[in-house]
């Protein structure tokens, strides 16, 4: 349903927006002129996509002095006007959801049910997060003083997106920015610029202008965005390296930051579990899988018959179980893990071969035990090439899932689920899954451990990233 009322007063149709043409920044509620374009890429046919404007450091400047005089309308707002405007968005967001996540496929190159998935959620970030409460905390109360602590917004934020989710973890940034009374300027990755953009620009019938903003550039507008001095806060999702880069920069003006960074996540597979069932559920998005050595080879084999029925293509086509990657960065990185097979003598269980195609494809391949300390257990190859360790004691499986740098997810695949629990309480991992993988909620905390992140996104925690702490000690007697 299209809302009838908007933030700012004015009643703008959201249907009226093309999101097949004209890709534009958002600077100060206006369309930001354009110099320079370039284009993304459509990762199943490498046929180029539509152009999209190159930021200049000009256009920061402005989207940052905008940002700074809607700061101060915005921040002035009630929670609730905030909240029914943020809502509002999303209502319009579902009205045109399916246009949404058809240029979701095009630009990601995700096959329709994962795209499907990721609007939803994107939908159902911004209503879960927009019914959390962030009351004032009473600290304390007698005849003396009243100790207050609040939560008020911190300025103009930086939203930094990669391009793995780039819909839902654009909206999992604005709307928690704008609920708590910031302002926004999103950064889409330069490889998936095209919903992001879109969305920017749907929110511009709910908020008065400068309140959300958009920036699309190249390799240098994330380092112009960390190290400017009016950005006061960046939530950033992506690779650990980058993060560092991140807080290095934004160290030097003290900016808040959120970091969502890499994972190696493992899976703990026991041996009581319904092996066929279970190797259906384990996706290769899972970084390592630790298998019990009693039931390692029934597993393998029942995981590679599902992979093998895995349908590789063009996301946008039906029944396409698996994309391609999104990007040639990434798909160069993935190809040394399949060089390093045949030079490090690692045994393949299904895959193992690129072959040519039209995109960015990569087969499904599984890794049969490779040595522990090997690259592709280590290391995050971020594509669908994945090992199979096995395990026999419990401790020893849980020093090695958490002998990593990383600790953004784990899972544990077992049918005593307090066993499971009790396990899953041992790993050093942001979140920990019994008996599922990568279920997730607006309203639950999502970070990681060690070099996985630093803070957490959604949920109260979220919310509270996005706020400075302000604690009011009120005196009730008058100083005489
Ligand atoms: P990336 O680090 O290359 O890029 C992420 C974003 O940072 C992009 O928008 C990019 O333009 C920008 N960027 C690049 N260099 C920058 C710099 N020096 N300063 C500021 N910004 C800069 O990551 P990616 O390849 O887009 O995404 C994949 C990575 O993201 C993987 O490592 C994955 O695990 C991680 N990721 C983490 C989460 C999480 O929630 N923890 C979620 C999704 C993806």
């Amino acid at each position: 349903m299209a809302p009838t009322a908007t933030a700012n007063g004015s009643e703008k149709p959201v249907s009226s927006l093309s999101l097949k043409t004209n890709f534009v920044q958002i600077i100060d509620g206006k369309i930001g002129p354009t110099k320079e374009t370039r284009h993304g890429i459509n990762p199943a046919t490498l046929e180029p996509k539509a152009d999209v404007p190159i930021a200049t450091e000009k256009d920061l400047d402005l989207a940052v002095e905008a940002a700074k005089r809607a700061f101060k309308v915005w921040s002035k707002y009630s929670y609730e006007d905030r909240r029914d405007a943020v809502l509002a968005f999303a209502s319009a967001l579902d009205s045109r959801r399916t246009e949404f996540r058809d240029l979701l496929v095009a630009e990601q190159g995700k096959p329709i049910p994962q795209a499907d998935a990721e609007t939803d959620a994107a939908i159902g970030w911004i209503t879960g997060m927009a019914n959390i409460a962030l009351p004032e905390e009473i600290i304390e109360d007698n005849e003396n003083r009243t100790v207050v602590a609040r939560y008020t917004p911190i300025g103009v934020v930086g939203a930094i997106v990669p391009w793995n989710f780039p819909l839902l973890l654009a909206t999992g940034k604005i709307a928690p920015a704008l609920l708590t009374g910031n302002v926004i300027i999103v950064k889409p990755s330069p490889f998936t610029p095209y919903c992001g953009l879109k969305l920017v620009e749907l929110a511009q019938s709910f908020f008065p202008p400068g309140v959300v903003q958009s920036l699309s550039g190249d390799d240098r507008l994330g380092p112009w965005l960390t190290s400017h001095p009016g950005i006061d806060k960046i939530s950033f999702t992506g690779s650990t390296g980058t993060g560092k880069l991140v807080l290095q920069s934004a160290s030097k003006t003290l900016k808040r930051v959120t970091l969502e960074l890499g994972g190696n996540d493992p899976a703990i597979v026991f041996p009581d579990v319904d092996v066929d069932k279970v190797a259906e559920k384990i996706c290769l998005n899972l970084k390592r899988i630790y298998i019990h050595e009693s039931i390692y080879e029934e597993f393998r084999d029942a995981l590679v018959k599902h992979v093998e029925n895995y349908t590789l293509g063009d996301g946008s086509q039906q029944g396409v179980t698996h994309g391609p990657l999104q990007n040639s960065m990434q798909y160069e990185r993935v190809k040394t893990f399949f060089a390093d097979i045949e030079k490090q003598g690692w045994k393949v269980a299904t895959g193992g071969k690129i072959d040519p195609s039209s995109g960015y494809f990569i087969t499904p391949t599984i890794i049969d035990r490779p040595p522990e300390k090997s690259r592709i257990v280590v290391e995050e190859p971020f594509g669908p090439i994945v090992p199979l360790l096995s395990w026999k004691d419990e401790d020893d499986v849980i020093e090695r899932a958490n002998d990593t740098l990383m600790g953004l997810g784990a899972s544990i695949w077992c049918n005593d689920t307090k066993k499971a629990e009790r396990v899953g309480r041992e790993l050093q991992a942001g979140t920990v899954w019994v008996n599922t993988h990568f279920d997730l909620s607006p309203l639950a905390p999502f970070g990681g451990h060690k070099e996985s992140g630093i803070g957490t996104e959604w949920g109260i925690n979220g919310l509270k990233g996005f706020c400075n702490v302000q604690t009011l000690f009120l005196n009730k007697k008058i100083v005489s």
